[in-house]
């Protein structure tokens, strides 16, 4: 049984208590894998105030993803005497625009070509994507499948060596949640995973607009991943998010998240998410009804949910093998205009877990 999370409580409680950490005892970094700078020709502000932008808000991490262009992180200078714990690794968005795929290329050597001429299909460019990324030392994420309603779970479902896709992007234009004729972003992640693929679940800014904030701009702060590891380094950030070891929010933050391979665990750290939900740019879900509150759902094949809570944590013991079990939390609450606002945390899926 391999304990996949630990809870940052029990790490300061056993740090504390001067006892030897245990073997696979990690802290939380904050991170966001996907924005833009004025490189790209259509966002507004330079790649230094961009990074400062997410150092002075308690990131740990930043990708600046340009389109088709690397950034270097050795020329983007920082402030002289910042905190030890933020950097930024290297990244590009290779973006076919033809075919409107577009992909993250994590903690790459230099520039991933993109070339759009070869490929018909966008399985076919989802694949160019994913092996110029390998081949340039890194690890794509496939980004905001919804934008344009371009990629269907079915182009995804036809790749290989893909791990991880944009569950949620912040940006005011991609469709997250879909609309009457399209699935939400969610459904086509259950789907990937009902059909056997292993794919975690990310969620980012693609923020392009820091000058100007509003619901209408894709601003930063939306949507971003709490990774768990032993330290803070590029290829660290990588391999932890590519064996699933993060969560991906849109506005709550959790203080346990815990899984093995027959039991999932979660609680809510409900200070820190009232928090972050003061933010004017988040954008939520709207519903028309709706419970006020957090709630904690297990979900397993085809989007099925196993058991729900209006609790701040809940646990899920499995009783019986399943191909894939995850966990998604919400927050809800009434907004003035009347209806709701949802925002979210979701866990990544255990495989095959089984009592
Ligand atoms: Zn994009
Ligand atoms: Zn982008």
């Amino acid at each position: 049984m391999i304990t996949r999370y630990i809870t940052i409580l029990s790490f300061m409680l056993i740090a504390s208590c001067d006892a030897p950490p245990q073997k696979d005892a990690g802290k939380w970094f904050k991170g966001n894998t996907h924005v833009h700078t004025t490189l790209s020709g259509h966002a507004d502000t330079t790649k230094e105030e961009v990074a400062k932008w997410y150092l002075d808000r308690g990131y740990n991490f930043l990708i600046l993803s340009e389109h088709n262009q690397f950034i270097d992180p050795a020329t983007v200078s920082l402030p002289e005497g910042r905190r030890e714990d933020f950097i930024l690794v290297p990244g590009e968005e290779v973006t076919d625009e033809d075919l409107v795929v577009h992909t993250t290329a994590m903690n790459i050597e230099d520039l991933v070509p993109w070339n759009t001429d070869i490929n018909s299909t966008i399985t076919e460019s989802i694949q160019y994507h994913v092996d110029g990324t390998i081949e340039h030392g890194g690890t794509s994420i496939l980004n905001h499948p919804n934008f344009e309603y371009a990629i269907r779970a079915s182009d995804i479902l036809g790749t290989h060596d893909l791990y991880m896709f944009e569950l949620y992007n912040g940006h005011n234009e991609v469709h997250n949640f879909g609309d009457e004729d399209h699935v939400s972003t969610e459904v086509m992640w259950d789907d990937l995973l009902t059909h056997g693929m292993k794919i975690y679940g990310v969620s980012s800014d693609d923020a392009h607009h820091f000058q100007t904030l509003s619901q209408n701009h894709s601003n930063p702060g939306r949507g971003w991943v709490m990774v768990r590891a032993t330290e803070l380094t590029p290829a660290s950030m990588t391999d932890a998010m590519s064996n699933g070891d993060f969560y991906a929010s849109s506005g709550v933050y959790l203080s346990t998240i815990e899984s093995s391979s027959n039991y999932y665990a979660v609680s809510v750290d409900p200070i820190k998410t009232a928090e972050a939900l003061k933010s004017p740019v988040l954008r939520g879900k709207y519903v028309r009804d709706a419970k006020e509150g957090f709630k904690i759902e297990y979900i397993g094949p085809e989007g099925k949910i196993f058991s729900t809570s209006y609790a701040e944590s809940a646990e899920y013991a499995v009783t019986e093998p399943m191909l894939y079990l995850r966990v998604k939390i919400t927050y809800t609450r009434a907004i003035h205009e009347g209806g709701f606002e949802e925002y979210y945390a979701w866990g990544q899926p255990v495989f095959n877990p089984g009592p």
